[in-house]
């Protein structure tokens, strides 16, 4: 039934799509005030940050492409003491969640802001969460500071993403949206949001791994990473997300394929206490069986399908399990030992 009760907080940021948008960077950048921000990318995706520094001209400090997965300390440091080094007055945070967590590592010390232009779909750009990985693991916190200022989505810089890089990321988004769908604090605008967005990667995914340059697609996925991102920006995410959470931390398994992996053994943990949220999906995805729908989804890019094929043992399932019954968090089912043993098991591929 309805139940007309909610609190909805909506976060405060621009965000600007269309293809070609890097060349509005500088009208973006202009616009919040920054005279010299500093450009941060992996190593990878360089030649796009070198790219929007020539766009900026003038008015950046230059390009720092040492952004790492997970944000490592020493790279947080790095990057905190380049845009002092630099006088810069801001970031602007090109590429994955690696590139945009670094901008908000700096955002974090020294309060800059950050422009981000996000390049996957892992939705970073739309949460005030940061997370920094030190000797002792992986730590995560909320910060409105850290939010970017303004996001610049650009379906011509995503043409490079992989197929597999795109649907693996493109189902840790779809991964949001599931969440906030049976989230404590969801809302009926969360919800429109977290249904459209799982039906706009849903769609988007197939045409994207079909044909990697077709824009129109990119621009599809991009607009529903925005929406599962805004998902996790404001909702409280449960079991899928701590459990991903440890298996990254403590095996050090690959974001968006633990992701993609693990998301349907949750979905058919958690259904049977989520009912509203199950039928939300099922029209978002089109078919009567969500949790089979995802994984169609997943193999059309011919991803691994198990944890043991990317890396997991049994020995692996208790330490785990441990880790996410060491903190209680929001979950619709709740959650016990043996339910998690179960979905890692499952999970892993193995009996
Ligand atoms: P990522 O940023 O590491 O990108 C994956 C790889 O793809 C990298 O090697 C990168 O160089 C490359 N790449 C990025 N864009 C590309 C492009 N357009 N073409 C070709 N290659 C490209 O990974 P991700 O999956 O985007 O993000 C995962 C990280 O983000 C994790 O550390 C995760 O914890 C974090 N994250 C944080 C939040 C948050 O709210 N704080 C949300 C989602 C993810």
């Amino acid at each position: 039934s309805w139940n007309p009760e909610f609190t909805h907080e909506g976060l405060p940021m621009r965000v600007r799509m269309r293809p070609g948008a890097l060349a509005d960077l500088p009208g973006e950048t202009r616009s919040l005030g920054l005279d010299r921000p500093l450009v941060l990318s992996t190593p990878g995706q360089e030649r796009t940050a070198r790219a929007a520094a020539d766009a900026l001209g003038e008015r950046t400090a230059g390009v720092h492409p040492h952004a790492a997965a997970h944000v490592p300390t020493a790279s947080a440091d790095a990057a905190n003491a380049a845009v002092r080094a630099a006088g810069a007055d801001g970031c602007v945070a090109i590429g994955g969640g690696s590139a945009i967590g670094l901008g908000k590592a700096v955002a974090l010390r020294q309060r800059l802001p950050v422009v981000a232009v996000p390049t996957t779909y892992a939705g970073s750009e739309m949460t005030p969460v940061w997370g920094i990985t030190g000797e002792d693991g992986k730590h995560t916190g909320r910060d409105r500071g850290v939010l970017p200022a303004s996001v610049i989505y650009d379906p011509e810089l995503t043409t490079t993403l992989s197929p597999h890089t795109s649907t693996m990321s493109g189902i840790n988004a779809i991964a949001h949206a599931v969440e906030a769908l049976y989230a404590p604090d969801s809302s009926p605008l969360t919800a429109l949001m977290a249904e459209e967005g799982v039906r706009a990667l849903a769609e988007a995914l197939p045409a994207v791994t079909a044909d990697p340059s077709d824009t129109a697609a990119r621009g599809r996925a991009q607009y529903g990473a925005w929406l599962c991102g805004s998902c996790l920006g404001t909702a409280t995410m449960g079991l899928h997300h701590k459990l991903c959470h440890a298996l990254g931390g403590m095996l050090d398994l690959p974001h968006a394929d633990t992701h993609a992996t693990v998301l349907p053994h949750v979905l058919a943990h958690n259904a049977p206490a989520a009912p509203r949220a199950h039928a939300a999906l099922r029209r978002a995805l089109g078919s009567d069986d969500p949790v089979s729908a995802l994984r169609a989804l997943a193999s059309t890019a011919s991803a691994p399908t198990t944890l043991a094929e990317l890396g997991m043992t049994r020995a692996d399932v208790e330490p785990v399990t441990e880790r996410v019954l060491a903190a209680p968090y929001a979950n619709p089912r709740p959650v016990t030992a043996e339910g998690v043993r179960g979905i890692l098991r499952s999970a892993m591929g193995t009996p």
